[in-house]
């Protein structure tokens, strides 16, 4: 068994792009079958190296490997020739001048009748050498297939062309190489978005002209955004490695992809082995999937959760690198990792959340240090009691944090607020005990030392 991803690079590779590769991989892997990347680049002016690197580090990023390839059209020019001249020889596609002028009128012609905007075979029998190549569609009939996913599709050869095949240069179109690859490759599901689901009945008619079996066809219902409207930039970031800026973890996306368009009862959480092993075609949704980033935020947050410190270290590596965070000097990484596991939903998050730990900041948020930073006998008596603490531990520091409270009479958030914004600058810590333990003593003094400073210097 085999199926296949056959992306044009043209841009980077979108959510919807890596979708129809995670469908297409799941089906393989399931079946233990091999999964075939195939690169469309026949169109020469839209396609860029960047872009096939930035759809192999998508699919790399992902995790989403692939068993074969990747195959590159522009290397099969010649097999794409051999094909469209055994049409021409065989008098199943012929060449045609029409020019661009004659054809326009043509459609505004049709479209005035309120007819379908069709090719009307005017070179059809005149045996020329030269212009495009078109395929003989026949002119009778019907093209019946049962897609996976949409169920019968029949269509009336009336309503198709007679399809380009090649352009007056002797370049193949995306019709032809597809079904030239598909047999070649021996891929028996195509799995793809349903924007290709008008091309299946004239690529059906070609697979019958060349006397080849059909492969299954699966069509996958496209993907809107918030709007109802096709999920475009508009909606925020498509392009996958986007996300990965954006600190998610690549399983995260995986199974927020996996359910777009598919389900198995009301599970929402999967891991990457049980995609594979639950996996059905028959499951894929008809209707068009919802983009819905609230749910993507929140299964992230649950795959942070869950994730292994050393995981988590190692997927933290581009974001420190990044942001160019340095944690060789403070404290235990791991340990910062821990704390911060329960309450980061991103990994950027994660990451300003590690800052503190291991860079110092010479200013607090203005608007939070004028409402804590008032007072400075609590600050003062805390500062005294944790020089003097020996142990630096956070059931001790806690216990100073007490003692304060009682000796002054005040209550925790008095001391415990803006102790908070003098480790963090910016008020975002959770346990103070832990993070100050976490942020050492040293870094601890000094940021109460500078908050006194801020209070002397807003006196005067
Ligand atoms: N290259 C086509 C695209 O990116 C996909 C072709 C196919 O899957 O048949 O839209």
């Amino acid at each position: 068994m085999k199926s296949r991803f056959a992306p044009s690079p043209t841009g980077y590779l979108h959510i919807g792009g890596a979708r129809t590769a995670l469908f297409a991989w799941a089906w393989a892997k399931k079946q233990k079958g091999s999964f075939v990347l195939r690169i469309e680049d026949t169109d020469r002016e839209r396609s860029t190296q960047a872009s096939v690197d930035a759809i192999l580090d998508g699919m790399n990023w992902l995790g989403l490997d692939h068993d074969e390839g990747p195959f590159y059209q522009t290397d099969r020019f010649d097999r794409y020739k051999e094909i469209i001249q055994q049409l021409l020889d065989e008098d199943k596609a012929y060449y045609c001048e029409c020019s661009k002028e004659r054809l326009q009128i043509l459609r505004d012609e049709l479209t005035e009748k309120g007819e379908k905007a069709k090719y009307d075979g005017c070179c059809r029998d005149k045996k020329l050498n030269s212009g495009v190549v078109r395929f003989k569609n026949h002119l009778e009939g019907f093209v019946s297939f049962d897609d996976a996913v949409k169920g019968l599709i029949t269509i009336g050869n009336k309503e198709l062309d007679d399809l380009i095949i090649a352009r007056s240069d002797g370049t193949p179109t995306y019709n032809l190489t597809v079904v030239v690859d598909d047999h070649d490759m021996k891929i028996d599901t195509v799995i793809r978005g349903d924007d290709h689901i008008n091309n299946t009945p004239r690529q059906i008619n070609l697979y019958e002209a060349l006397g080849w079996q059909l492969p299954e066809f699966a069509h996958l219902p496209m993907i809107l955004g918030s709007d109802g409207a096709r999920l475009s930039k508009r909606h925020g970031a498509v392009s996958v490695m986007a996300y990965r800026d954006e600190g998610f973890l690549p399983e995260a996306l995986l199974n927020y992809l996996v359910r777009l368009g598919w389900s198995h009862g009301d599970q929402e959480v999967f891991s990457l082995v049980e995609i594979v092993e639950l996996f059905e075609l028959k499951n894929i949704n008809k209707a068009p999937a919802s983009f819905n980033q609230e749910k993507l935020i929140w299964l992230n947050q649950e795959y942070i959760k869950k994730a292994s410190t050393e995981y988590l270290i190692q997927q933290l590596q581009w974001h420190l690198d990044y942001q160019s965070v340095d944690i060789s000097n403070g404290p235990e990484f791991f340990r910062v990792i821990e704390h911060l596991q329960e309450r980061s939903k991103t990994l950027v998050e994660m990451t300003n959340g590690l800052k503190m730990f291991y860079q110092d900041f010479s200013e607090f948020d203005e608007k939070l240090a004028k409402k804590q930073f008032k007072d400075s006998q609590p600050i003062e008596l805390l500062m005294n009691k944790l020089s003097a603490l020996e142990d630096w531990a956070a059931n001790n520091i806690k216990d100073q944090i007490k003692q304060v409270c009682d000796e002054l009479e005040i209550g925790f958030g008095k001391i415990g607020q803006p102790f908070r914004l003098a480790l963090s600058g910016n008020g975002n810590a959770g346990n103070i005990d832990i993070v100050s333990e976490l942020v050492g003593k040293k870094r601890t003094l000094e940021r109460l030392q500078m908050a006194l400073d801020y209070i002397s210097q807003s006196c005067n």
